[in-house]
């Protein structure tokens, strides 16, 4: 029987076939943990139809291809491509597609598969250059229910930080108004070929029903990021900055009931929905 991809073993021979070394320039980790590909492909929600962004050798892919119907794959090194073709050849359920993630339509490809499979959720090991960019355009397709991603541990400290903690930012503020996030468990720099420096975390992102159009969340996130513009000025002057308009600032922050001594990392993600709110 062949063994896993996520196998060290499999793994150290496929890139031995191939003469493949992991890219830098394009993020390449190879994950070599069958027990954690598994576990993350288990966790996903993926029954009915996956996206990936970056299949590597397929590590990852071949678990989600165990637990999903269909698995949509985007990779953007075409050295990979006939790698892939050979490694996933037992599959029949898994569509390669040599394309930057960030230039695909997304929206056309999840509204095709949610059509066809029925619901479509994104599982993927991301590439670190690229983490954020990456997560934004998904967050930008509100047809998407669960995100289950790897990153680095950093990153995942970000996303999942609560008002008054030091990693609290823009970035926790915005993604937590569109979702519940999860921690679901750690990866260790082991589980790796070539083993990063940092640790990874799997990172889970369920979509809340946000009745808002794309134009009025970026509209959310611009002035969420100009109250965490200069983090030691207090929230009336970061939003006397942005408004330009220091007696307008005053009213905003008077109606949606927030003390303007107050500085943006301690103020709840509804607490600045209330600012969005009076801003209109
Ligand atoms: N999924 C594999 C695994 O877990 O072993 C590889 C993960 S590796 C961290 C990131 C992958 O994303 C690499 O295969 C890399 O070539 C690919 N990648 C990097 N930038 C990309 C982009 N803009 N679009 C699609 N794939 C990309």
């Amino acid at each position: 029987m062949t063994r896993l991809i996520a196998t060290p073993g499999r793994t150290k021979e496929i890139l031995e076939t191939y003469g493949l070394r992991a890219k830098k320039g394009f993020g390449q980790n190879f994950l070599v943990d069958p027990v954690i590909t598994d576990r993350v492909a288990e966790l996903a929600h993926c029954e009915d139809s996956v996206i990936e962004i970056g299949p590597g050798i397929g590590s990852l892919t071949e678990a989600l291809a165990m637990h999903s119907r269909h698995v949509t794959s985007y990779e953007v090194d075409s050295d990979l491509i006939p790698v892939l073709k050979d490694t996933l050849s037992p599959y029949d359920n898994v569509e390669i597609l040599l394309q930057d993630f960030l230039e695909c339509d997304l929206d056309a490809k999840v509204k095709e598969l949610s059509k066809k499979y029925g619901s479509t959720a994104v599982c993927a090991n991301l590439p670190y250059y690229i983490t954020t960019p990456v997560l934004f355009r998904i967050f930008e397709n509100a047809s998407i229910p669960w995100i289950t991603v790897m990153v680095q541990k950093e990153v995942g400290d970000r996303f999942a930080a609560k008002p008054g903690g030091s990693e609290y930012s823009a970035l926790s503020v915005e993604g937590q108004y569109l979702y519940s996030i999860r921690k679901l468990f750690n990866v260790p720099g082991r589980s790796f070929n070539p083993s990063p420096a940092v640790d990874s975390v799997i990172l889970q992102f369920e979509r809340k029903d946000v009745q808002k159009s794309n134009e009025e969340i970026k509209q959310f996130f611009e002035l969420t990021r100009a109250c965490f513009k200069q983090r030691r000025k207090t929230i009336y002057n970061n939003l006397r900055e942005y408004t330009g308009d220091g007696q307008k600032s005053l009213s905003i922050l008077e109606q949606a009931g927030i003390p303007q001594g107050k500085r943006a990392q301690e103020l709840s993600v509804e607490d600045l929905v209330k600012i969005h709110e009076a801003m209109k």
